[in-house]
């Protein structure tokens, strides 16, 4: 049987601890400081990694998933911060693309976000992931809302309704976080399809950190709930 293997990155340990309870059949190394984990997760071949914070701890992340597990999907799921009106605490993000808020070579002309001399800055999740993720998520949480569309990161927590003005305005985005535009440059680079999941936990305003600490686990859950529906789907 042609068995499909998965890469799943979450930032931190709360984003991965579930699947690393629920694995079975695990072999576990350890490279650029992060532990990865291959064995079985409801049924497919998986590796799950916590890559740390940040967008050169997800690129390496996802690049080591690349070379040495070499994935045929790569999954990056964790909380992020709305960036829309309509998206609430604990609704989901399922990216069709994302692009890095913070690259900025303006100075040259560019326009921000965009990579110099690279022949695209916005980098299209798998389609197919896409739309498996939505149909999945409406059958593990029913209760709240499916949004699809950009996932914007950057090296910054968002906490101030001045730069996600700036950034709802300037990008688009649906919501923000700080992994998943690295994850999803890496997987363009090296031809891998990529798929980011994201929960939200706080609106990356003025009330971030406290809505953040109080609403992580919740979010956390119904990304849980999302993967565990989606990986036997693949
Ligand atoms: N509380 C943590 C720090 C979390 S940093 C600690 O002290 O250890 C925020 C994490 O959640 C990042 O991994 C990022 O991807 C995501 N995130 C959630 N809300 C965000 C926001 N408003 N802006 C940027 N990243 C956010």
């Amino acid at each position: 049987m042609d068995q499909k293997r998965i890469g799943i990155i979450g930032a931190m340990e709360e984003e991965v601890a579930r699947f690393k309870e629920q694995m079975t059949d695990t072999v576990i190394s350890k490279r650029a400081g992060m532990e990865f984990i291959q064995g079985m997760l409801c049924g497919r071949d998986t590796v799950v990694v916590r890559s740390g914070i940040g967008k050169v701890n997800a690129a390496v992340c996802a690049q080591i998933l690349c070379d040495v597990y070499e994935v045929d999907y790569i999954m990056n799921t964790g909380v992020a911060g709305s960036l829309n009106a309509e998206i609430e605490i604990g609704d989901i993000v399922i990216s069709e693309e994302a692009l890095q808020h913070d690259m900025d070579a303006t100075g040259f002309g560019y326009a921000p976000g965009v990579i110099p001399r690279m022949e695209t800055s916005v980098f299209p999740a798998d389609p197919r992931l896409v739309t498996l993720a939505a149909e999945a998520c409406a059958k593990a949480n029913p209760d709240i809302r499916v949004f699809r569309g950009r996932i914007l990161s950057g090296d910054q927590f968002i906490s101030d309704k001045n730069t996600k003005e700036r950034l709802a305005e300037n990008f688009r985005g649906l919501c923000t976080e700080m992994e998943g535009g690295a994850v999803a440059q890496t997987a363009y680079l090296n031809g891998v399809p990529y798929l980011i999941l994201r929960a939200i936990s706080d609106k990356a305003d003025d009330s971030a950190s406290m809505a953040y600490d109080t609403f992580e686990e919740m979010a956390i859950r119904h990304t849980v709930r999302l993967v565990t529906e989606l990986l036997p789907r693949l």
